[in-house]
């Protein structure tokens, strides 16, 4: 069995100093109106709560679109131009962002301040989660970037935010990021009882790409494989990795192939069709929230259909 996840303690806080002060406010002044960019919709909805708690005058900007692949985004020039003026930029880091890299690097070289908040939440290594797989040892050496599957991780990460956010000199927003983290822990708590009542032996998780490895660790389940192999969306798969996973497929049985909203499912589909049996692909939200009115419009209500999505696939009444 594997182990409990240890949540390691952040305790150095982001070093991101925000110019949020102008030269003429004396230090007690909260300033107001701090300018926010985030990349990734989870991260905007998270930095966004955190705001409206802390300062009614903040603006939240998010690079992606909602239903964008986060692997696979290019900012529009006005977008890098953003991350040049904002007062912080808010990343997931550890490689999730390969289109916005660049950007990144020159918007710090021109003074933006960046908070790769991922990068602090004790990032897995790809394969932590197939104990028992020897074909993941490619993955060894890099770190999984899809933290946000993992709950405890992403409370701890608005904790930081809001800390991060606390150095431009208002403290609500530490308070708030606080808050925000309370609010993610109480909202885990069904989630778990949601993946936890699939029984053990068909927690079984075939997906699109390595993208749950930190849901796998954090709630119990088992990747058996994956369609694109590693942990972007942007590899191909040759033929006979796609007849491996057929094969495996089959000797776990595994219920269902989990693909995501932001992608096209004809791979997961294609490798579906040759299973010999009836086999449901499933979209969850992996890279982004879904469109309002989806009932996964910001992060915890997207980790709660997930889990309700992957629950109902694995259920022995499933089939
Ligand atoms: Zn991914």
């Amino acid at each position: 069995m594997r182990a409990a996840p240890v949540l390691a303690l952040v305790a150095v806080l982001a070093t991101a100093s925000l110019t949020a002060c102008s030269a003429g406010e004396s230090a007690g002044d909260a300033p107001s109106g701090t300018s926010i960019v985030t990349t990734t919709t989870i991260l905007g909805s998270i930095t966004s709560d955190i705001a409206a708690c802390a300062d009614p005058e903040a603006t939240v900007t998010t690079l992606m679109p909602i239903g964008t692949d986060p692997h696979d985004f290019a900012p529009s020039s006005q977008q890098v131009a953003q991350l040049v003026s904002a007062d912080l930029v808010i990343t997931n880091g550890i490689g999730l962002e390969a289109g916005l890299t660049d950007s990144l690097d020159n918007a710090v070289s021109d003074g933006a301040t960046v908070l790769a908040v991922g990068e602090r939440l004790d990032p897995l290594p790809f394969g932590a989660h197939a104990d028992d797989q020897a074909d993941h040892a490619d993955e060894h050496g890099s770190e999984d970037p899809h933290v946000w599957f993992d709950m405890a991780r992403m409370a701890t990460a608005a904790e930081i935010i809001g800390d991060a956010l606390a150095e431009g000199g208002n403290t609500a927003y530490a308070e708030c990021g606080t808050q925000v983290a309370d609010g993610i822990r109480s909202a885990e708590s069904g989630v778990r009882a949601t993946l936890e009542s699939v029984p053990a032996d068909r927690r079984i998780l075939v997906t699109d790409h390595d993208a749950l490895g930190y849901l796998a660790e954090a709630y119990g389940y088992e990747i058996a494989g994956t369609v694109i192999p590693g942990g972007s969306t942007l590899a191909e798969p040759s033929s006979a990795d796609l007849a491996s996973l057929v094969a495996t497929i089959r000797t776990e049985d595994a219920p269902a192939i989990f693909a995501n909203t932001a992608d096209s499912t004809t791979l997961a589909d294609a490798v579906a069709s040759e299973v010999g049996r009836p086999i449901e692909v499933v979209q969850l939200y992996v890279g982004s929230v879904g469109e309002p009115g989806s009932g996964a419009e910001d992060y915890i209500s997207m980790m709660q259909t997930d889990a309700a999505l992957i629950a109902d696939a694995l259920s022995p009444e499933a089939r």
